[in-house]
């Protein structure tokens, strides 16, 4: 059984991926090209935003929204302390303070309540400049948009919304990727939506950000790239990775979200059958999921790991997201972290369990998933 089957969406629709990818190798446009326009097009179309930057990584995309806005030295940037190491990555790299903030553990999302804890006490107690909060819509479910708003207006804070994960997933209809002045996503191949190597997107309605956003992507471009207003980077969608999210994008919208979503229904139903004790990953009223992950929680590190070597024994893989909290990560100066103050990351780390998961996830495979934990 795969963790994510991204063959079997190749052999499925193998005739559509291998014209798209002929048709640009046809055309020699490798870089930039109508197919990258067309693609940028399309998504914003789909997420409901004015403008869409495709560029090399969801990591590029989300350091592109912090150059945009000028986030540098002094300023205090909130990041949910469980998530993937770029979101918090970045702040660093535009030399930024990263300020890790607990998340809520039943939606595994940044907690709105020790957010505005934790920025009164940057007010109180540092000279740091409290500027943006990256909201992650973590393993495919939306942050609490309608809360982060409120305290981003209380505070005259931005919203950079980490959609990697998120794509596709939506508040009453409204979609990921629309919640942030500037929102951003990955297409790393195993995210809801990917393509066949690495690329990422930039979200805004703003038009001067998009403008920014489009200079910086490619050298500092004023009239074009020989024409150089400002030091900027290069980070762009090639357009094979273009040709092939466009045929991945059609799939997307026509049915795998929707058979995603019937995945996660179906382990919902086996899951609440036969162990009843395990908490279900939570979809708010409104809300809906991508499911990046289909992710559990066990009572303890040890009936967890047991689970996910007895799992492994059965050939049925599983993964950890995340093995260790951000406020832990060496990489970042970890004395400025209490660790009192992340108590539901620090339990989460230890109690959960990701189980293969995707649109191509058969209810037989799921009803093995579930049938092999038979033993916890
Ligand atoms: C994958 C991921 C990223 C980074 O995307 P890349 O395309 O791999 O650079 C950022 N944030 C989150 C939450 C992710 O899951």
């Amino acid at each position: 059984m795969e963790f994510r089957n991204l063959k079997k969406q190749y052999e499925l629709n193998k005739a559509d991926f291998d014209t798209a990818i002929e048709d640009v190798l046809k055309s020699s446009r490798f870089i930039s090209g109508p197919v990258v326009s067309e693609l940028e097009s399309e998504l914003c179309d789909y997420v409901g935003v004015k403008h869409c930057i495709t560029c090399a990584n969801g990591t590029d995309a989300l350091e592109m929204a912090l150059r945009a806005w000028n986030i540098g030295e002094g300023d205090a940037v909130f990041v949910p302390d469980f998530t993937f190491f770029s979101s918090g990555e970045v702040v660093s790299l535009v030399g930024a303070s990263p300020v890790f903030v607990d998340v809520y553990e039943d939606t595994f999302n940044i907690n709105c309540e020790k957010l505005e804890l934790m920025i009164e006490k940057i007010l109180a107690e540092s000279a740091l400049k409290p500027k943006v909060i990256v909201a992650v819509d973590l393993f495919g479910l939306p942050a609490n948009y309608p809360r982060l708003r409120e305290i981003a207006d209380k505070y005259d804070m931005k919203i950079l919304e980490d959609g990697a994960q998120g794509f596709g997933g939506s508040i009453d209809g409204k979609k990921v990727c629309s919640f942030g002045d500037i929102s951003t996503t990955s297409f790393f191949p195993a995210k809801p939506l990917g393509c066949y190597g690495d690329g990422g997107a930039i979200f805004t309605d703003c038009d001067e950000t998009a403008a920014l956003i489009k200079s910086l992507c490619v050298h500092g471009k004023g009239i074009n790239k020989y024409d150089n207003i400002r030091i900027g980077r290069n980070s762009r969608l090639d357009s094979l990775q273009a040709a092939i999210l466009r045929v991945k994008l059609k799939l997307f919208i026509e049915h795998e979200l929707e058979d995603v979503n019937t995945c996660a229904r179906i382990y919902d139903e086996m899951l609440a059958a036969s162990f009843p004790e395990i908490p279900l990953p939570l979809r708010p009223e409104g809300y809906v999921s991508s499911f990046a992950q289909y992710t559990i929680k066990l009572t303890s590190k040890e009936k967890r790991d047991a689970l996910q070597k007895h799992l492994k024994e059965k050939n049925i893989p599983s993964m950890i997201y995340y093995v260790k909290p951000m406020h832990k990560q060496e990489a970042f100066d970890t004395s400025m972290y209490d660790d009192a103050n992340y108590e539901v990351t620090n339990k989460l780390v230890d109690t959960v369990l990701s189980l293969p998961m995707g649109p191509y996830l058969t209810r037989e495979e799921i009803d093995e998933v579930v049938g092999g934990m038979a033993s916890i």
